[in-house]
């Protein structure tokens, strides 16, 4: 059997973690399985549905790397792909579910007949469900169809996965009570089901509900503060799937190679926005430094500073930040004159009794004819010693002379990219 999955996402807003996820483990799976990954956009709500909503979809995917082999833009052999185009399919379907007597007028609207039996269903995270339809009182007869001619989602969210042939149907938790009267209809129209997959909620580090509005939420936010896409893969991915073993940082073909639906977790998923920085870090540090420099050009461009000459500074702080955005404000000291220093570290600093031994270490290293890294670093060492002092003493105050900041890049870095007489003349000057 052909693998086949699908992302039917509702244009109502933006790309939020939860839908990147469904997508991303739809597609992980169909990409495990050489099979097909289709998106469906489940337009049918015309007074929610945006166009810039539609879009923001769109990029959200393409920015993760998610792309899809049916859809809208790619097209396809079961479409279209919008629901809004796909009206006359569903009247198709209605007319074999009223011919077969399974549906009935009531008030204008037409209600679907529930088999009268116990329906149960065999989620591959979720285990067994069993919904008894036995008791009318408590399971209605459902509206498949509004007096106002309109379909409801459950009848055709079936059609769709019936007619695009999906093999298996990976969503949020949030439908798992659906899934029964999808069985019935599918039943009714003499056709065998997907598989369903209903993956956990996520919640906030508090325990609420992760909701549209909460911080992380929206997925277009996160390439301009600074993530990469495939560290937000990897995080979202770990939103109710782990490997099974303590390894977290995997890259997009280990995700593929790794994933499986036994090990999606039946607990909850917690939503942490720091884990995500730390999975950012932990990417950042497996790239090339030429691969960092270019994913840190558009920030460092936008804060106004040099790139052209800023290759040795960004690749100083590779292992140091935590975020792409974080790129200027750490290498702005080394590549201009003018950054603006942390009058904390400065203070800290100038009461530091060390710190009265930087003219010295400023005149000895004037006298360098030689200069490098080691050289550098050799001479707070001789510098120190003359003075009484140990040389680890000396550095906290030559780093914010040099820098302004408490932290920073590794002092050598500072030293070589600096070169002696921006070196000489800041310790100097402070
Ligand atoms: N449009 C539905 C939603 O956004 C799709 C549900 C499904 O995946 O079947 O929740």
């Amino acid at each position: 059997m052909t693998v086949r999955t699908r992302f039917a996402p509702s244009p109502t807003g933006y790309l939020h973690v939860g839908g990147a996820r469904t997508a991303l483990f739809n597609w992980l799976y169909a990409r495990k399985h050489n099979g097909k990954f289709i998106l469906r956009v489940e337009d049918t709500d015309a007074a929610r549905n945006t166009e810039e909503a539609r879009q923001a979809i769109f990029d959200g995917m393409n920015w993760l790397g998610l792309d899809w082999d049916e859809g809208p833009q790619v097209g396809g052999e079961y479409g279209p792909y919008q629901q809004s185009q796909r009206n006359d399919i569903y009247d198709e379907y209605f007319e074999k579910i009223l011919s077969a007597g399974r549906v009935y007028e009531d008030d204008g609207a037409w209600r679907f007949r529930f088999d009268r039996k116990p329906v149960t269903m065999n989620d591959l995270v979720c285990g067994e469900v069993t919904i008894d339809y036995r008791d009318a009182s408590n399971t209605p007869d459902m509206v498949v169809k509004r007096s106002d001619g309109s379909y409801v989602f459950h009848f055709v969210n079936v059609v769709d996965d019936l007619t695009m042939k999906m093999s298996h149907v990976i969503r949020g938790e949030d439908h798992l009570m659906n899934t029964p009267k999808h069985l019935q209809l599918f039943e009714a129209l003499g056709a065998e089901p997907p598989q369903y997959a209903h993956i956990p909620l996520i919640l906030n580090p508090n325990g609420s509900k992760m909701s549209k509005r909460d911080e992380g939420a929206a997925v277009g936010d996160y390439p301009r503060q600074g993530f990469l896409s495939e560290a937000v893969v990897n995080f979202i991915t770990l939103l109710g799937w782990s490997s099974k073993t303590d390894e977290e940082i995997f890259s997009l073909t280990e995700l593929i190679d790794r994933f499986s639906l036994e090990a999606v977790n039946r607990a909850p998923a917690r939503f942490d926005l720091e884990k995500c920085k730390w999975v950012n870090q932990q990417h950042i540090a497996r790239i090339s430094t030429e691969a960092f420099t270019e994913l840190a050009k558009p920030f460092v461009d936008d804060a106004g500073l040099p790139f052209a000459d800023s290759a040795p500074a960004i690749a100083a702080v590779k292992e140091k930040v935590r975020l792409l955005s974080e790129v200027p404000a750490a290498i702005d000291f080394l590549v201009t004159d003018t950054a603006e220093p942390d009058p904390e570290a400065v203070e800290k600093a100038k009461a530091n009794p060390n710190s009265a031994h930087l003219a010295a270490l400023a005149d000895h290293l004037a006298t360098l004819t030689d200069w490098s890294a080691d050289i550098a670093k050799e001479a707070i060492g001789v510098v120190a010693q003359a003075n009484g002092a140990k040389p680890g003493q000396l550095m906290f105050p030559t780093r914010v002379a040099l820098s302004g900041r408490a932290h920073g890049p590794d002092l050598g870095d500072i030293f070589t990219i600096l070169g002696k007489e921006k070196t000489v003349a800041r310790l100097k000057a402070f």
